[in-house]
């Protein structure tokens, strides 16, 4: 099992997608804050093209 995880960063609202196999923090590929919280996950399905 695998999530998409939603980011939306708090400092620059850059928005970004990432898949993890856990609903976990990442950090903006935008201006490198850490530490943000999806607010918003997906499942996905194996084998499912990123
Ligand atoms: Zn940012």
């Amino acid at each position: 099992m695998q999530f998409r995880n939603y980011y939306r960063c708090a400092r620059c609202s850059n928005e970004w997608t990432d898949v993890w196999s856990a609903q976990c923090d990442d950090d903006c590929p935008h201006c490198g804050a850490r530490h943000m919280s999806p607010y918003k996950s997906e499942d996905v399905e194996e084998g499912e093209d990123e």
